[in-house]
């Protein structure tokens, strides 16, 4: 037998049925999404590398040594998109979305591709959920678009949910803090990791992240962002929290919260579920307010979030589960020596009718087809034999009831669609 060839290592299939809790959750999304006034963007999967790189920023992990990076047939540096905040940022200056009038808010649904070391709940492949809000600079949009989410999150039934809620402040704030964490740090580099020694020249602001318990000890008494703060960081930041206790969203200040991408400015967020630790955020945001002009565009603000679908969907409330899960359609099953053609013409009328319907046209035993129906779940086999297709008739079967009935396709499928 030939070797069989595997899916690429950290990509997975998605299979039915768990593919139709995927989509229930996406049009939950695009529902909920719609009502505050967002529209989706579809993005190219590939970019040019310089994207990523100006974008997310070249000191990131993601940047660093998680990217999907080859050249094209004529030699162009590619990557299959990591994250989708820049590709949107770019669209948004190509093709000059700011004339429409600000702010502008799209939704995006899809892959992104990450070389990471697979473990359960981290894949190479992984799909997201994401919203951006471009143009406001006010923290009512802040919170709002942190509104979205929970209402979102609450659509799946998750309880229990918390905004972990912090600001990396704005340009000014970070020069400011990054100094005086440098200048603390400096004196303690033999207690710092290799990744936490490189980051203090690249990016200290990420070692506050750090999951060493020695480099937690020594921040403990590091210098916090807090005391950087320029007034008007800080006057943004509590409108923010204002606003969220205004609406009734739960969230905890998290001073060390402070996310690992470069482009972040002023808000950061992470969601925390009931039943879910704190490392197994499902999803991540915050302001974004230097990229679009950094990416060429003009000095607009934004802020937005992402979803880690993945994740979303291993925690699922099994409420939702239940209550989205498919319902198995009807058997359509020939008994005895009935044309695949008729059986074929007589289910294209009941799909028309509006019944969901499987054929059986393999002429099998009648016993082995209700087996069959049993075991896919499905309620409801439709038989069709010579004696009731002569009459105009059917036989159904309830397997739930162990009943059979013969009646008019009409009549059939009332019953099937009142579910007596
Ligand atoms: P980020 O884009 O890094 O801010 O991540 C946003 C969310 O995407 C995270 O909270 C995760 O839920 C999810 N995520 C990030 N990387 C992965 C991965 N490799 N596999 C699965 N989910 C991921």
């Amino acid at each position: 037998m030939a070797e069989r060839v595997r899916s690429v290592k950290g990509m997975r299939d998605l299979l039915p049925p768990e593919t139709a809790i995927w989509a229930a959750v996406e049009d939950v999304a695009r529902r909920i999404f719609a009502s505050y006034g967002y529209g989706e963007v579809r993005t190219p999967i590939l970019e040019d590398t310089e994207l990523f790189v100006r974008g997310v920023g070249e000191a990131t992990d993601i940047v660093g040594k998680e990217m999907y990076t080859f050249t094209d047939r004529k030699g162009r540096s590619l990557t299959l998109r990591p994250e989708s905040t820049a590709p949107v940022a770019r669209a948004f200056v190509q093709h000059g979305l700011a004339d429409q009038g600000l702010p502008v808010k799209l939704y995006y649904v899809g892959p992104q591709f990450r070389y990471e070391r697979p473990q359960r709940g981290r894949y190479r492949q992984f799909n997201q959920i994401g919203a951006e809000l471009i143009g406001d600079p006010g923290p009512a949009s802040d919170a709002e678009l942190l509104l979205m989410l929970v209402r979102f999150l609450e659509a799946l039934d998750y309880t229990g949910l918390t905004v972990l809620l912090n600001t990396v402040g704005d340009d000014e704030s970070r020069a400011r803090y990054r100094e005086a964490l440098v200048a603390f740090l400096e004196p303690h580099r033999e207690v710092l990791g290799e990744d936490s020694r490189r980051r203090l020249e690249t990016n200290p602001l990420r070692i506050l992240d750090t999951k060493s318990p020695a480099e937690r000890e020594l921040l403990a008494d590091a210098p916090r962002l807090e005391g950087h703060l320029t007034a008007q960081s800080r006057t943004h930041f509590e409108a923010v929290g204002q606003a969220l206790e205004v609406c009734g969203v739960r969230f905890r200040v998290e001073p060390r919260l402070v996310r690992g991408l470069d482009y972040y400015s002023r808000t950061v967020f992470e969601i925390v579920a009931e039943g879910l630790g704190a490392q197994d955020a499902i999803v991540g945001g915050g302001r974004y307010d230097g990229l679009i002009g950094d990416l060429g565009g003009a000095d607009v603000p934004a802020i937005g979030f992402a979803i880690g679908e993945d994740r979303l969907l291993a925690a699922l409330p099994e409420s939702f589960r239940r209550a989205h899960a498919p319902v198995a359609p009807v058997h359509l099953v020939a008994a005895g020596d009935v044309e695949p053609s008729q059986l074929l013409e007589l289910a294209e009328r009941l799909r028309a009718e509006g019944l969901d319907l499987v054929t059986e046209l393999g002429g099998r035993s009648v016993k082995a087809a209700l087996k069959r129906a049993d075991k896919s779940g499905s309620r409801w086999v439709l038989l069709a034999g010579e004696d009731e297709l002569a009459a105009g008739e059917l036989s159904l079967r309830d397997l739930d009831a162990g009943e059979q009935v013969r009646l008019g396709p009409d009549a059939a499928i009332a019953k099937i669609k009142g579910q007596s």
